[in-house]
């Protein structure tokens, strides 16, 4: 094993922050003037076509959603629906406690680390300032890609980019988006995070997999410990 590749959301960020993405859904539904429920459920309903670039970037997804919901927002309450949805994306990819510094000890082992997200125009527009951008040698987002997990270019990107053959990655999520199938399929090696000590995120994982990989971990900091196993 020469790599590992990471799942972003619940794997990487804190699987208790999504609590905070209707409050932060809250925020942008204010400055667009429209209802949490209506802008919720058109945000719920267009997030397969969102995360694969369908929508364009966090400006003209608001306003399309906006459209979408009746209402047409001028520049002003864009500009503010804009940096509420910025601000609110940025609390809930808050990073789980000690997954930055076991980036840092996994790559100090020369270790390559990759990351396939499947993620709206938020995460790619933010990336480069996360603490995440300069952790992870090569990063792949649907958004970007114009696919989603589990689709096998994905991951063949993401080896690629490493420099790695794919039989020779560990793939680390906590299983949405039948990502661990994928990974199988792509050669690398899946590696579950079952989040027990997050009672309830299993409700918010979407696409969930039902493929279940031989190797789990309760939590990110459990994964040395399998490194050396
Ligand atoms: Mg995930």
């Amino acid at each position: 094993m020469r790599a590992i590749v990471f799942d972003f959301f619940g794997t990487l960020t804190d699987p208790a922050a999504e609590a905070h993405r209707r409050t932060s859904f809250a925020g942008t539904a204010a400055a667009l003037g429209i209802p949490l429920a209506a802008f919720w459920e058109a945000m719920a309903q267009s997030f397969p076509d969102r995360i694969v670039g369908r929508y364009g970037d966090t400006r003209q997804t608001l306003l399309t959603v906006a459209r979408h919901c009746g209402a047409e927002p001028g520049e002003a309450e864009l500009e503010a629906a804009v940096a509420a949805q910025t601000a609110g994306a940025e609390r809930v990819r808050r990073p789980r406690p000690g997954a930055l510094d076991l980036l840092d000890s996994l790559r100090a082992e020369g270790l390559r680390l990759g990351l396939i997200s499947d993620c709206s125009s938020e995460l790619v527009e933010a990336w480069p300032s996360t603490p995440y951008a300069p952790r992870l040698d090569a990063a792949v987002f649907s958004w970007q890609e114009g696919y989603r997990k589990p689709d096998p270019r994905l991951y063949a990107t993401v080896a690629e980019r490493l420099g790695v053959a794919a039989v020779d990655c560990w793939f680390v999520g906590d299983g949405g988006s039948r990502e661990h199938d994928g990974a199988r399929r792509a050669g690398m090696r899946p590696v579950l995070v079952t989040n027990a000590g997050y009672p309830g995120v299993d409700a918010l994982r979407s696409d969930p997999d039902s493929y279940r990989p031989a190797l789990a971990i309760d939590e990110l900091a459990d994964l040395p410990a399998l490194l050396t196993a």
